[in-house]
């Protein structure tokens, strides 16, 4: 389906349009040429500072950007001089893995998926664009492999263990038979699990359950939906603003990707994240000073209220865009309902200014709370009074409640999210929220988890938010509890 295909691919080539029009990389390539270059050397050399600086960032999102860069670049390239390159995926056989050091858009521009299963690659990471493309297109990515790709050579019969991360290089013809038989098992779950596509999940007593997705963009919103998702969860506004590599997006620029979302999610809800940036999530242009304690930091809803005018443009965005579709502002790291009364303060300034210019916007839109600190979950009754939901982050309410850094692989063995402590918590949660009248969700990893649906349920959650590929295991839990 092109026109599928194309759409899903939209996002990742509007984001080469931006940068082939980046003002930083024109006026390098002029300078150049007015020195004396050839354009295809100018364009050559810059695009080998620019990216040089770009995989200099701490940032894994932002250091993946510069293969875009580099992409872009042999593109202008080629262009200049001239040359269409080789279609290299136009004799590939049925059922084909591709094996390269790097995969660009532009690469996956050429391919015919209807031949491809897989991707491997030496270099990139899950938040590469490859692997975005490869989720829409349902192709399995393993990414960032490293030298041990130069172990696979052209026509080698590969095996990709997506469970357990494995490469099987020419497998013998038990083990082919083993993962084929797999493979068959799975699909089968796939089919059956897709007939709770168009079900809501309902407990026993008849309550609904509501099984929303995560997404990170506009384009994910539409996987998500495809997925069966009631509504939208968790959209982590931040990645809006990675996306940007030298300044805060716009209010215009925020409310065109909010609009598109809304309109994608029709009478859905999409609950937008205000921008939740500092912990292990940096922008550049923002110069943030270091910390000590980044995850104790200056980070999420601390960073909005400090910041007057970015808070208004991303507020102003998500009250344009509730004119399109059914939108709800989410705070992330909430401490205290004064902090919660601030944010609300400036949504309704917000508000009164957009009246005063005559633009439309939902007078009635929910405002939630993320609940992902001990203090929150204290205090969730007085919250609740004043919210109208709670989402609870459980990702960072474990690290939290149990002080424990959810970033360091050492602790790993101590992270345990099942831990009573935090169960006790989302119980709180739960029962202040509805003492109030409010409803309470889950949005960190934890709510994908099935072995505790069930005892969600018990809890009396109201909603789970979860990958999108997670959405139809979770209800079909949901279902056969009743
Ligand atoms: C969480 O903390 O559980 C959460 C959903 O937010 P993030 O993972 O983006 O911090
Ligand atoms: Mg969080």
């Amino acid at each position: 389906d092109l026109l599928g295909e194309l759409i899903g691919r939209s996002d990742v080539f509007s984001a080469h349009l931006a940068i082939a029009e980046d003002p930083m990389l024109r006026e390098s390539v002029e300078t150049k040429i007015e020195e004396g270059m050839t354009a295809e050397r100018a364009v050559e050399s810059s695009c080998a500072e620019i990216s040089g600086m770009m995989e200099q960032l701490e940032d894994e999102y932002l250091r993946e950007r510069a293969t875009d860069v580099r992409d872009v670049c042999t593109r202008i390239r080629q262009a200049l001089r001239g040359t269409e390159a080789a279609n290299p995926f136009a004799n590939l056989g049925p059922e084909a893995i591709v094996v390269a050091d790097e995969l660009t858009p532009s690469d996956t521009a050429m391919m015919d998926f209807s031949r491809i299963v897989g991707f491997v690659t030496r270099d990139g990471s899950t938040t590469s664009h490859v692997c975005i493309i490869a989720r829409n297109q349902c192709v399995l990515a393993m990414v960032g492999v490293g030298d041990d790709i130069a172990r696979i050579e052209t026509g080698d019969r590969l095996i990709l263990d997506g469970i357990r991360g494995e490469i099987l290089i020419d497998p013998d013809p038990a083990t082919e038979e083993h993962y084929r038989r797999r493979a068959r098992e799975i699909e089968t779950e796939r089919l059956r699990l897709m007939d709770f596509g168009r079900l809501r999940a309902v407990t026993t007593d008849g309550r609904p359950v509501a099984v929303f997705a995560n997404v990170a963009n506009t384009d994910e919103v539409r996987t998500a939906i495809d997925a069966g998702a009631d509504g939208i969860g968790l959209y982590r506004s931040e990645f809006l603003y990675m996306l940007h590599p030298d300044d805060y997006p716009d209010e215009q620029t925020q409310f065109e990707a909010y609009r598109a979302a809304a309109e994608l999610c029709g009478e859905r809800s999409l609950i937008i994240r205000t921008l939740d940036i500092g912990g292990d999530k940096a922008l550049p242009y923002m110069h943030a000073p270091r910390e000590e304690n980044p995850f104790l930091g200056w980070r999420a809803v601390r960073i909005s209220l400090s910041m007057p005018e970015l808070f208004e443009a991303q507020i102003r965005a998500l009250l344009r865009a509730s004119a399109y579709g059914n939108v709800k502002i989410m705070f992330p790291m909430i401490t205290s309902l004064d902090e919660f009364r601030r944010a609300r303060e400036v949504v309704e300034r917000c508000k009164a200014a957009l009246g005063r210019e005559g633009i439309a916007f939902n007078p009635a839109i929910e405002t939630g709370i993320m609940v992902e600190t001990p203090a929150a979950v204290l205090t969730a009754d007085l919250l609740a009074a004043e919210a109208d939901f709670f989402s609870i982050g459980t990702n960072d309410l474990t690290q939290y409640t149990l002080a424990i850094d959810r970033q360091n692989e050492k602790l790993d063995e101590f992270y345990n999210p099942h831990h009573e402590a935090v169960l006790r918590m989302i119980q709180m949660t739960i029962d202040g929220a509805h003492k109030a009248g409010k409803w309470a969700g889950i949005c960190g990893e934890l709510g994908a988890d099935t072995t505790l649906t069930e005892r969600f349920v018990e809890m009396g959650i109201d909603e789970l938010s979860v990958a999108p590929s997670m959405v139809l295991s979770v209800r079909s839990k949901i279902c056969e509890m009743a």
